[in-house]
Parts: structure tokens; C-alpha cells; sequence
């Protein structure tokens, strides 16, 4: 039997997760939700490793000097029993703990709700998903961060499979070149400074300008700024023309090892302090 390739993203995760929440007095629930969440997750990524892509370098260059993403929906290979389990159990989390998703729907669990391709595929592709799961009404929005968490297992292990195959410099665009999702944080790297985005979705990280909003290609800097903290380690990008913000963590100022996909998680007061002034997340704008 062939070995799987070892993908371990979100394990890392979890691990740092649960470091990080001994030090902190987070609530209890917030701890609860987002460990099974990451638990659920981390398992599936360790069933399924990294996918062999099959594309040639010189497809791999065609679509990023084109604009195009890495992943089509007809080139995913998912088990889909396995997401179908994994969709399942966010559900029912969501269930559980509905404070961590505006108006979802209680009791859908009942309704047994399905993953398809097909409905992946219109994810991916940014497509209307249905507003219904069985005879239960459901938001888009909601549909679409279901099927967000139950593919991104799937999705981290394209990005490592993806990762050193192209030529950053080709790719300056604002959201993912391997799946098209939006960046969930930034970070200003240690040597140059350089501003890398990270994946809301699949985890990639990718380099793109400093003074461009990620989000809807503003380049004035009149109507794009930035706050920071005290210790200057966490910033947060307003852009005044699309009204949405980034989180980032300027590496610069930090002298410990910092996992940057567990800040997505705990930076959530920098989520309400934006908020708080009137920006949105772009990920609710542009629902992906
Ligand atoms: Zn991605
Ligand atoms: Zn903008």
C-alpha cells in the first residue's frame, strides 16, 4: 500500500491551540468549540494526507501567469464518504454551539444535510449555493462556512502539495492562488518585511503589495490605513473604498515562534475592535 504524505497543519494547530488557551482565560465554550472543531479536522487531514497532483510545470506556470487558480473543481480527489462524515459532525457542532454562527438554523441535524461535489464545485467556482437543506430554509452564508470547514482539511493538503511548485512573484492578486479564498491574516515577514497573506481557507500563503487592499484592489493611499497595538506585533488594515479589514501580525516585532494559523483563531478581538468600527470582515462580503 502507498504511504500517505504526511499533512499535519491543523494538528499543529490544535497543539498550539491548546498551549495557548493554559495561559489565557478565554471562555470555556470558545475553548470547547474551537478544539473539536480543530480535533474534527486534524483527523480527517491525517486520513487523508497530501494529494499527488497530477498537472505539469508547465500548467502549473499557465495558470498562475493567467490568473487562474491552482485547484479546478473537476481535478479535486476527495473521498467522499469521508466529507460527507466530516460534514455531518460540523453540523452537529454547529449545533451545539450556535453562538459561533449567526441565525443557524436549529435542528437542521434532523434534516441529515448532504455534501456533494456538485456543491463544492459551486463553492469553489463562487456560484449561488441552495438556500434550502431538506424542508429547512438555510442562509447561503451558512451553507457556504459549513462547506468551508468540512473542505479545508481536504484543501491544506493541496496547499502543501502546491507550495513550492510556482513562482510567487507571478501570483500579486488578493485572494489564494491554490483555491481562490479570500486571506483570513496577514503578516509582515522578519528580514524584508514583506507582507504575505495566509488562506482563510486552504492555509496557503502567498506574497502580495503593502499598500494594496487585499480585498478590492484599492491602491490609494488616501483611503487605505492602519492601527496597531502597543507592542506594534498585531495591525489591522482598513481600506475606506470596500470598507473591509485584514488582520496582521508584523513578525518584526516578535521574538518567539508565533503560529500564524492558530492567530487566525485568537485575534478575535482584533475581529470585534474592527467591527467595532464599522468595517466587515472581507469574508463576509464576499462570501467564500
Ligand atoms: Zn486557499
Ligand atoms: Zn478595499
Amino acid at each position: 500500500m502507498e504511504k500517505i504524505k504526511v499533512n499535519d497543519t491543523t494538528g499543529k494547530m490544535l497543539k498550539s491551540f491548546e498551549e495557548w488557551a493554559d495561559e489565557t482565560a478565554h471562555s470555556s465554550r470558545f475553548f470547547a468549540f474551537y478544539t473539536s472543531l480543530l480535533k474534527l479536522q486534524a483527523d480527517t487531514e491525517a486520513q487523508t494526507g497530501i494529494p499527488d497532483i497530477n498537472l505539469a510545470p508547465e500548467e502549473i506556470k499557465h495558470r498562475i501567469s493567467s490568473r487562474q487558480t491552482l485547484l479546478r473543481a473537476d481535478e479535486l480527489n476527495i473521498d467522499w464518504g469521508n466529507a460527507q462524515k466530516l460534514f455531518s459532525d460540523i453540523v452537529n457542532l454547529f449545533e451545539q454551539y450556535p453562538e459561533f454562527m449567526d441565525n443557524f438554523p436549529a435542528g437542521i441535524s434532523k434534516e441529515q444535510p448532504e455534501i456533494s461535489a456538485e456543491t463544492v464545485k459551486i463553492w469553489l467556482e463562487g456560484g449561488k449555493l441552495p438556500d434550502r437543506m431538506g424542508e429547512t430554509e438555510i442562509e447561503p452564508v451558512i451553507f457556504s462556512t459549513l462547506i468551508h470547514h468540512t473542505i479545508r482539511p481536504f484543501l491544506t493538503g493541496y496547499a502543501l502539495a502546491f507550495k513550492d511548485t510556482f513562482d510567487y512573484e507571478l501570483w500579486r492578486l488578493g485572494h489564494c492562488p491554490v483555491c481562490g479564498s479570500i486571506p483570513a491574516l496577514g503578516y509582515l515577514e522578519k528580514e524584508l518585511g514583506a507582507r504575505w497573506l495566509i488562506c482563510s481557507c486552504c492555509q496557503m500563503h502567498w506574497i502580495f503589495q503593502r499598500v494594496v487592499c487585499a480585498f478590492c484592489g484599492n491602491k490609494e493611499p488616501e483611503s487605505q490605513s492602519f492601527r496597531t497595538d502597543d507592542s506594534g506585533l498585531y495591525r489591522l488594515y482598513l481600506c475606506e473604498k470596500c470598507n473591509n479589514y485584514l488582520k496582521a501580525v508584523d513578525l518584526r516585532k516578535s521574538r518567539e515562534e508565533i503560529n500564524l494559523e492558530l492567530e487566525i483563531i485568537t485575534t478575535v478581538d482584533l475581529d470585534i475592535q474592527a467591527q467595532e468600527l464599522g468595517y466587515t470582515s472581507g469574508e463576509a462580503t464576499i462570501n467564500k
